[in-house]
């Protein structure tokens, strides 16, 4: 997707603070972090909403996963707790349309969110 914000971060054209990459996934820090730890992870592959994954995309969102639970068991926030959080269409907030799973950790997130 040539207008895609995160798929010009995954291309090196937008900057942003990457932490992690692989073949398959992009973590970087969230421009507006809402908790002292927040990391977004993408796929590779621009994919617009959760409502777009097929079945050949379940290996790379449960990589997302993996991906954000190694962050958080770096920074030591595996036994307080994190929140990993996609948020679809407007209902949700989502802003940026290219999936993105969020990492926030660090404080105590309240349940349920607004
Ligand atoms: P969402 O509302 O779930 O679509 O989340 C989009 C997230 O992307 C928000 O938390 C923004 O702060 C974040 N964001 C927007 N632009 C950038 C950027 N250039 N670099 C890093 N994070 C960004
Ligand atoms: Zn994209």
């Amino acid at each position: 997707m040539s207008n895609c914000l995160f798929c010009k971060i995954r291309d090196g054209q937008i900057p942003a603070k990457v932490i992690y990459q692989d073949e398959t996934c992009l973590a970087f820090e969230d421009i507006n972090p809402q908790a002292p730890t927040h990391v977004l992870f993408i796929p590779r592959k621009h994919i617009p909403t959760v409502n777009d994954l097929t079945a050949e995309d379940e290996a790379t969102v449960g990589h997302l996963f993996t991906a954000a639970a190694k962050v958080a068991r770096e920074r030591a926030h595996d036994e307080n707790g994190y929140r990993v959080v996609m948020n679809t269409n407007a209902h949700a907030g989502q802003t940026v349309f290219h999936i993105h799973l969020h990492l926030l950790a660090g404080r105590h997130l309240t349940w349920p969110p607004g």
